[in-house]
């Protein structure tokens, strides 16, 4: 998968133009799901960017109410919106209740070569360790929240170990203003002629975790795919380390009240 991609959360028709812009520009992976309710748009957009729907990444998501015998129904559905036959990477949006019967069908759905990947997100060790019991397929990505004030290094070490693709949603912690202007990641910004947000997406890279940055501001859009060009010291990478915060928002996978 590329390793930057677009999330395209909460992105609506409106910005239509936008997603053309990013596919025109250089954009190959898109970043939806059911929940998102933008799947017609993304077929929309990709069909009047001119750019070949096999040189697209598409991933998509099945939602929590779906999980269970609903998850194939869900998966069609999903095709049918982003009119494609075949799906890239599908996830496991949340692992709630049915998520083991969830992955099955996914893997029938793999094996009918209808998806290319199958993988999960906000998935905890514990959750993937029941579908790498019950499953026969590994997940090839777990999706999960990270920025520099939370890291995720202890699952990141599990994810390594088991071969499972690390991907950043909400890389600057959902437009965190703290993060943006944090002091140590503006001073190594300027040390390299960049910003905070590209220091923040490189870091990332470094860790070997793809990002999926959100923006509808072409000149940000091309600015979160310019973070090929440098490269972050041993030291800067250390300094970056030490902003750990582990704080997550109200979207705690484990919390048992956490419903939606
Ligand atoms: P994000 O961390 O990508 O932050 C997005 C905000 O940062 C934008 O609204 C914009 O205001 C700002 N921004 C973007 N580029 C910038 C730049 N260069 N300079 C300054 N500001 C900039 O947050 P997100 O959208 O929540 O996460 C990204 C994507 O991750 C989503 O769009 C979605 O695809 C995915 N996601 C997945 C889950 C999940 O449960 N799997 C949850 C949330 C998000």
């Amino acid at each position: 998968m590329p390793k930057v991609g677009l999330g395209v959360y909460k992105i609506k028709s409106k910005n239509e133009d936008a997603l053309i812009w990013a596919l025109k520009n250089g954009y190959r992976h898109l970043d939806t799901a059911a929940f998102y309710h933008n799947e017609e748009l993304i077929a929309s957009a990709i069909k009047k960017s001119g750019v070949k729907r096999s040189d697209i990444f598409i991933t998509t998501k099945v939602w929590s109410s779906d999980l269970g015998k609903k998850t194939k129904q869900a998966f069609e559905t999903s095709l049918k919106k982003l009119q494609t036959d075949y799906i890239d990477l599908y996830l496991i949006h949340w692992p709630v209740a049915k998520y083991v019967e969830s992955w099955r069908i996914m893997e029938g759905l793999y094996e009918e070569g209808k998806i290319r990947a199958i993988g999960v997100a906000n998935f905890e060790r514990n959750h993937l360790e029941e579908v790498l019991e019950h499953g026969t397929i590994i997940p090839a990505v777990n999706q999960i929240q990270t920025n520099p004030f939370l890291q995720q290094n202890k699952l990141h070490e599990y994810l390594v170990k088991h071969n499972i693709q690390h991907v950043a949603w909400g890389p600057f912690g959902q437009g965190n203003k703290q993060l943006f202007n944090h002091p140590a990641l503006t001073e190594i910004a300027d040390r390299h002629g960049k910003t905070t947000a590209q220091v923040m997406l490189r870091w990332s890279i470094q860790r070997d975790i793809a990002v999926i940055p959100k923006s509808i501001n072409p000149e940000r859009l091309r600015i979160n795919m310019d973070i090929f060009d440098f490269r972050l010291s041993e030291e800067e990478m250390t300094r970056i380390s030490a902003l750990e915060r582990n704080k997550r928002g109200f979207n705690d996978p484990n919390n048992k009240f956490f419903l939606w």
